[in-house]
């Protein structure tokens, strides 16, 4: 994601890379099985076999649902990022190959998608609510943009670049007056405008965006809320409907604002997702609360046992906040990031890199069931991690947010360089003004507190090194070379001539604490969770040995942090009852004891357990 302007400009793979710890093991598990494992999958449900069909195959031998497309897609997206971040022949071969399908799917008119137009297939563009055409098509244009960058190799930007004229020329002023059911197309043809300067992507970008809240979609139980389709964007408040829709068509109203300078559209984005922040998120950073349509709630509908929070959903919130950083400067969005990194995106794929969980509940009442690796899941509303679901977006998806994550820890501003994710990283790339600059950072984040940043490159003249404060960070500490600086505020900024071999030490307070919800998320009123640095904590049974519901916690005695975290609390015996309510509470037996906590992203990987993250006060 390259924009041409805003106040921060990101970094490629190749000016920082994360070296070890907490995300390196993460990319290593993704590079060494999940993106085998997401091709192996397709490859068996024939969802890559779909393109190699020849143009008079029938509807009746296509496999998967009609988006299964840009499953293909986005694994070449992820593998594009992982060629990126280190040289892997084999994967480049692998890349060719599947782009070699792909091309051969394509339409002599440029239209692609294995699920419609062919014979005995439903028309093209027959069923926009649902069919997923352009959803699809914008998934191809972000992949063929990745490998572009990535490789210079630009063949599957050819086949994008027809895919994209195509839709220029069916969905253009003159054409049909339509979008998609499911954004996507719309920061797809604007990154693929940024790759190859064709303004029409851009313009065509611009008309799907106002066109979007003009009820063109068919009505549904749903609602046209579902489909972003029920208020123009610039009338919207806030995010609403299924939540990954939502979340696409903000980050393309982000990226169509900003290469267009209209900045009242980007201010007006910001507002509805700063809104959806203060009152539609969880304490993990995801975002959907209603199973029925994936969907947000109303405001402060935000149920612990219910949280759908779909993997999706929470990977499309930082590609939002990602942009509106990028545009505005705003530090907060990169809290926002690593809040989503370290609670949904670390959470969502177990230890193997082959299972992984669809819809993160933050509160699991029985145990779930062990399930087979052979076989797919076909709900996926909750859950334990399982290693393929008939809806298998966040897999892919997750995959090639871990293989670009590199990009998200550092930005270059007017000033210098703006450090916004601790971890493991070299950094060396130039300043706005030209001046190379390198760092390598090193810490034992998100376990320990304690940053150090070493400048390995440095040209002479002052530039400025920011590096963000947490918002939970009060009483942070910074020094340069031992002398202590101010450290208040969003960032530390650091203004001077820096030489090699200076060095920046962060400490940030990572004792444990507890955490309160706004009492109008009456689901979890009266209770609190323990967050430690960005991690949210959560108690959990092991085999359901303790039952979670009966246990309360004394929020008046400060977690224990030595060795593992603890919190003092009691577990209270619950009466099997009749009926559930009555004039006083039920009264059991009280045992004290202190409750083992552990992050929420390690839950359920030693097998089914309980959970839960919001815990009832004495
Ligand atoms: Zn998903």
């Amino acid at each position: 994601m390259v924009p041409s302007r805003g106040v921060l400009r990101p970094l490629g793979l190749s000016e920082v890379r994360i070296t070890g710890g907490f995300w390196a093991q993460r990319q290593e598990t993704n590079s060494r099985a999940t993106l085998d494992h997401g091709r192996e999958w397709m490859d068996k449900l024939g969802w890559t076999g779909n393109f190699t069909a020849e143009a008079g195959r029938g509807s009746a031998e296509r496999r998967g649902r009609e988006f299964s497309d840009s499953e293909v897609y986005k694994l070449i997206e992820a593998m594009s990022w992982e060629t990126g971040r280190q040289a892997d022949p084999a994967r480049d071969a692998e890349i060719a190959e599947l782009t070699a399908m792909i091309a051969s799917a394509q339409a002599a008119d440029g239209y692609l998608h294995t699920a419609f137009g062919r014979p005995g297939q439903r028309a093209r563009y027959g069923d926009l609510a649902w069919g997923h055409e352009l959803y699809c098509a914008g998934h191809l244009l972000q992949a063929s943009v990745a490998r572009a960058r990535t490789s210079g190799d630009d063949a599957l930007l050819n086949v994008a670049r027809r895919v994209a004229d195509h839709v220029c020329e069916e969905f253009g002023p003159s054409g049909r007056d339509a979008v998609c059911g499911h954004p996507e197309i719309e920061p797809g043809l604007v990154e693929l405008f940024r790759a190859t300067g064709e303004q029409r992507y851009l313009d065509q970008a611009a008309l799907f965006v106002a066109r979007r809240g003009r009820r063109t979609l068919p009505r549904h139980e749903f609602g046209w809320s579902y489909f972003s389709d029920d208020i123009a964007v610039r009338e919207a408040k806030v995010l609403r409907g299924h939540a990954v829709r939502a979340l696409y068509l903000a980050a393309g109203v982000v990226d169509l604002a900003v290469e267009t300078g209209d900045d009242e559209l980007l201010e007006t984005v910001a507002a509805q997702f700063d809104r959806t922040l203060a009152r539609r998120t969880y304490l993990t950073g995801g975002m959907g609360s209603r199973h029925l349509d994936e969907a947000f709630s109303d405001d402060f509908v935000l149920p612990a046992d219910r949280a759908y929070s779909e993997t999706c959903a929470g990977i499309a919130a930082i590609m939002v906040a990602w942009r509106l950083m990028l545009a505005t400067g705003r530090e907060h969005y990169a809290d926002v990031i690593e809040r989503i990194l370290y609670n949904v995106v670390a959470t969502a794929i177990g230890d193997d890199g082959r299972s992984f969980f669809y819809a993160h509940t933050l509160h699991q009442r029985s145990l779930t069931a062990v399930l087979p690796g052979d076989v797919e899941q076909l709900g996926f509303g909750g859950g334990p991690r399982a290693p393929w679901f008939e809806v298998s977006c966040c897999l892919a998806n997750t995959a090639r947010m871990l293989a670009s994550l590199s990009t998200y820890v550092a930005s270059v501003d007017d000033d210098g360089l703006r450090v916004h994710q601790y971890a493991d990283a070299d950094i060396d790339t130039a300043l706005a003004d030209g001046r190379r600059v390198g760092l390598r950072m090193r810490t034992g984040y998100p376990d320990e507190g304690t940053v150090g940043i070493e400048v390995t490159a440095a040209e002479p003249g002052p530039w400025t090194l920011a590096l963000r404060l947490p918002s939970w960070a009060a009483g942070a500490t910074v020094t340069v070379n031992g002398e202590p600086q101010q450290a208040t505020g969003d960032r530390v900024v650091l203004r001077r001539d820096f030489a090699v071999g200076d060095r920046i030490v962060l400490a940030l307070p990572m004792r444990p604490r507890f955490t309160r919800p706004d009492p109008r998320i009456d689901a979890v009123r009266g209770c609190v969770a323990v967050e430690q640095g960005p991690i949210v904590l959560c108690a959990e049974s092991a085999g359901g040995a303790l039952d979670l519901d009966s246990l309360r916690v004394d929020a008046g005695t400060d977690p224990a942090a030595d060795g593992g975290v603890t919190v003092r609390g009691v577990a209270e015996e619950l009466p099997e009852r009749p009926w559930p309510y009555a004039d006083a509470g039920p009264v059991g037996r009280r045992t004290t004891l202190d409750v083992p906590l552990v992050p929420y992203h390690r839950w359920a990987r030693g097998g089914p357990s309980t959970m839960r993250v919001w815990l009832p006060t004495t």
